[in-house]
């Protein structure tokens, strides 16, 4: 079930990036690919399922008194991440989006993963029958 819209605003602040110890060994993606979740890798492979969490509403500019901008948060049906957008008004053009990723999505140390990385872990997983596992575990 989604979580409801003021728990994810409560849960707006977007969690610093953990810095790499300087001594640390570099994450191998093969080995962190392998511990990602079964929603993790159909969300990175394509894409989030964007779902309302608010409405739209608008921002009033404190000098002006006239709304300015409009804000959303949408979140993924699969797996929580939040997406907190804010367009200008009038135009609605897009001014702002920031994230809110859902724990153990992102993986310290590695940027974006190469979708073929992705897929190659979910044939994998899906030859070795550990996928469809996965999902009744869920
Ligand atoms: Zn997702």
């Amino acid at each position: 079930m989604a979580p409801t819209p003021s728990k994810l605003i409560a849960k707006k602040v977007v969690k610093p990036r953990k810095k790499k110890e300087p001594d640390a060994p570099a994450p191998d993606i093969d080995v962190e690919i392998r511990h990602r979740k079964r929603s993790h890798l159909m969300c990175r492979d394509f894409s989030h399922a964007w779902e309302w969490s608010t409405d739209m509403v608008g921002r009033r500019d404190p000098e002006t008194k006239s709304i300015n901008v409009a804000t959303r948060v949408l979140v993924c049906l699969r797996c929580g991440t939040e997406r907190y957008d804010e367009f200008a008004v009038p135009s609605f053009v897009l001014i702002s989006r920031s994230y809110s990723y859902a724990d153990d999505y992102l993986i310290p140390g590695i940027g974006a993963i190469k979708g073929d990385v992705v897929r190659a872990e979910i044939y994998r997983r899906m030859k070795n029958k550990s996928w469809d596992k996965e999902r009744d575990a869920s």
